[in-house]
């Protein structure tokens, strides 16, 4: 009877309250697939519905069982039809295609959390429903945008957030470039830090004023002045430092790193995922197998930077840092992929523009993977990498109904994932029939 009361109070209290009869009258929308991509078990099933009810879905059922009357039926037989798309790198509030030192300067935050509005509805109707956005100038501009999606002021994607940049002062995540006698405001230093003690006190600030997770900078990088990607900038123990500080929140630590050094640093003191991981050698290969890390490798923007980057006249050394990595990153993606590292999709975009997030899908294939891995990795594997698989990254009962849908046989081309005919998020339609 302990047991059964306070379940019978419950049930009393839904019903006077109607919450019973709230769920039963949600819509009910059943998705028709030709082709509908199961990524949890890496196979294609002909002529499936999905039905949704409400913001999640319900059920996944062959064809040929019938539909629960009253169902909206949505016709997508002719398309291939996978769970919404996952990008882990991403920087939606800011726009490096200008990629001039002083870039952040040029624009208010006002007008840059419009411009971060624009992004995050670009990204949504490129089929991109999730991403992990890795960090911006101005500290807590993509929480803001966050809670701007969440609150349906603005149309995007879910976003877990860093807030900023944890980084050494000088290194990869400061803005560097400007004059020595130009003092930058403080939102713009947010992240900065030069010891231990120092990068505890930023991961406490940044998750107390909500962030989801910790971007930090191990090496230098190949779009901030001044900075050697293969140098290491943080060490093992301040790396250490922000994962136990995120551990206490729950929360992950992912660790931009080009560098061999900087990944084995990060690596070793237990971080989530590596970013970039563009000049990785053998021993980092084996550690983050070992160690179950995931790469989060930008494979795509590398030929972005050196064709579009060059017309558009970016700084010479941005031009010679890429070229230094984009080759090594893709023969260590490869090596990675064939050693069974996790891969998870992330793009780095905003150095490209925003909404082409699918662009990398094919050259994951190219550098090694399967099909069928490359759309994983952007959907089931990315959802783990955020630790969000229990809401996004596949098409099972209770979980978000995140849905996209492209035209025909879209595994037996990926460049097809750059035309999505249909894009759901949450049961609602933002593109397609
Ligand atoms: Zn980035």
């Amino acid at each position: 009877m302990r047991v059964r009361s306070p379940w019978c109070v419950w049930t009393f209290l839904a019903s006077a309250l109607g919450l019973g009869v709230t769920a039963r009258a949600e819509p009910l929308i059943a998705i028709r697939a030709g082709r509908l991509v199961d990524v949890e078990r890496g196979v294609v099933r002909p002529d499936q519905v999905v039905l949704v009810r409400g913001e999640k879905v319900e059920r996944v059922q062959p064809a040929s069982e019938p539909v629960p009357e009253g169902a909206r039926l949505i016709d997508l037989s002719r398309h291939t039809v996978v769970p919404g798309l996952i990008d882990c790198h991403t920087h939606l509030v800011d726009q490096m295609q200008s990629a001039g030192a002083a870039a952040p300067l040029e624009t208010s935050a006002a007008r840059q959390a419009f411009i971060g509005a624009r992004h995050a509805r670009l990204t949504l109707l490129a089929g991109f429903t999730t991403v992990r956005d890795v960090g911006t100038w101005r500290v807590f501009l993509d929480a803001a945008l966050r809670d701007a999606i969440e609150e349906g002021v603005v149309s995007g994607p879910r976003m877990a957030v860093a807030g900023t940049y944890v980084t050494t002062s000088s290194g990869a995540g400061d803005i560097t470039g400007i004059a020595p006698d130009v003092v930058l405001p403080l939102e713009m230093r947010a992240g900065i830090a030069n010891s231990a003690d120092e990068v505890r006190k930023r991961v406490r600030e940044l998750l107390n004023g909500g962030a989801d997770f910790i971007k930090i900078m191990a090496t230098g990088a190949v779009l901030t002045r001044g900075t050697r990607p293969g140098v290491p900038e943080f060490g093992e123990e301040e790396l250490r430092a922000a994962v136990l500080e995120a551990a206490k929140y729950g929360a992950k630590v992912t660790a931009h790193a080009h560098g061999a050094e900087g990944i084995k640093n990060a690596v070793r003191a237990g971080v989530q995922s590596i970013e970039h991981g563009s000049l990785m050698d053998d021993e980092a290969i084996r550690l983050m197998k070992e160690r179950g890390v995931y790469l989060v490798a930008d494979i795509y923007n590398g030929d972005y930077i050196a064709s579009e980057g060059r017309r558009a006249g970016w700084p010479e050394e941005y031009l010679r840092k890429n070229d230094e990595t984009t080759e090594a990153q893709r023969q260590g993606f490869r090596k990675a992929v064939a050693a069974g590292v996790p891969i998870a999709y992330g793009t780095d975009a905003g150095v490209y523009p925003h909404g082409d997030n699918a662009k990398q899908l094919p050259y994951m294939v190219r550098y090694g993977m399967t099909p069928m891995q490359a759309i994983q990795s952007a959907t089931i594997e990315a959802a783990r990498n955020i630790g969000w698989e229990d809401r996004v990254g596949s098409l099972a009962p209770g979980k978000h109904a995140d849905v996209v849908a492209v035209e025909g046989d879209a595994l037996a081309d990926l460049s097809s994932f750059g035309r999505v005919a249909f894009v759901m998020k949450g049961g609602v339609v933002v593109k397609g029939p």
